[in-house]
């Protein structure tokens, strides 16, 4: 198996004002500090909301913190007159690491398609932000075992055309819907089944080594109970966390599942 380093990001929805961010996030790194967390072993990002960043950009640089911070979308317009929509250059200019692209509840609630979010990830990485994209079947399809190929389909749907060397770069995150916010998590064996069918299928439509380095994620209310469980799986490469990163321990026991 290639070293591929595991990601923990807590996608922090529309929750917290900037003083809650910022707490939060000095919980989380005291809390993870304490436990001389190596983040170079297990990556640790948080992806609050557009009007936290910037807070959140103070506290890492002025901590000198070693998580890493994204946004939760991205205009797929450089700029100009999008009133409400936020560029990756401004991302990129707020210390951003990374960015959702194709998250469930933009698909559901906002109508994005394939053929945005495969914009949407190619403007992320055109700006450097390294895109975390999201996929994922609906009740169901899950109930007609039809995730596999929806899932591919989605993926290849949102990496068509990128280079190699930028499909290198992208997270990929395996996010069943029907068990997103539900408390409804998938087995270990069901992220493992996605998680391997979309590497298969990266091998076969990109190349065996950008297989190979991509990491691919599991979200879907994981909590610190079923992080392990989840990570042993050798296709998960780091989980997308929603509800639980709001609760410090829950999340930093997520990010301390090798304990
Ligand atoms: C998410 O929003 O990506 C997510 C996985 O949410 P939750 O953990 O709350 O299911």
């Amino acid at each position: 198996e290639a070293a591929r380093t595991p990601l923990m990001a807590g996608n922090w929805k529309m929750n917290l004002n900037h003083v809650e961010a910022v707490h939060l996030l000095q919980k989380l790194s005291w809390t993870l500090q304490d436990k001389k967390h190596d983040f170079a072993r297990v990556e640790v990002a948080v992806l609050p909301p557009f009007t936290d960043i910037r807070s959140v950009q103070t506290l890492v640089d002025g901590d000198r913190m070693k998580l890493k911070y994204g946004a939760q979308d991205v205009s797929v317009k450089d700029a100009g007159a999008y009133t409400g929509e936020i560029s990756a250059a401004m991302l990129s200019k707020l210390g951003c690491t990374y960015v959702l692209t194709g998250h469930s509840e933009r698909r559901q609630y906002h109508g994005e398609d394939d053929a945005l979010v495969n914009a949407k990830t190619a403007k992320a990485l055109e700006a450097g932000l390294i895109p975390i994209m999201c996929v994922g079947e609906g009740l169901e399809i899950r109930k007609a075992n039809g995730q596999v190929e929806h899932v591919l389909a989605q993926v290849d749907a949102g990496l068509a055309g990128l280079k190699q060397d930028d499909v290198r770069k992208v997270v990929i995150a395996y996010e069943p819907v029907w068990a997103i916010g539900t408390g409804e998590v998938a087995t270990p064996e069901d992220a493992q089944e996605v998680n391997s069918a979309i590497r298969a299928r990266i091998e076969e439509t990109i190349s065996p080594s950008v297989a190979d380095s991509v990491r691919i994620l599991y979200g879907g209310s994981v909590k610190m109970a079923s992080a392990g469980g989840i990570m042993a799986q050798p296709d998960v490469d780091g989980c997308l966390v929603g509800g639980a990163s709001l609760q410090v321990d829950e999340f930093a026991g997520i990010c301390r599942y090798l304990d």
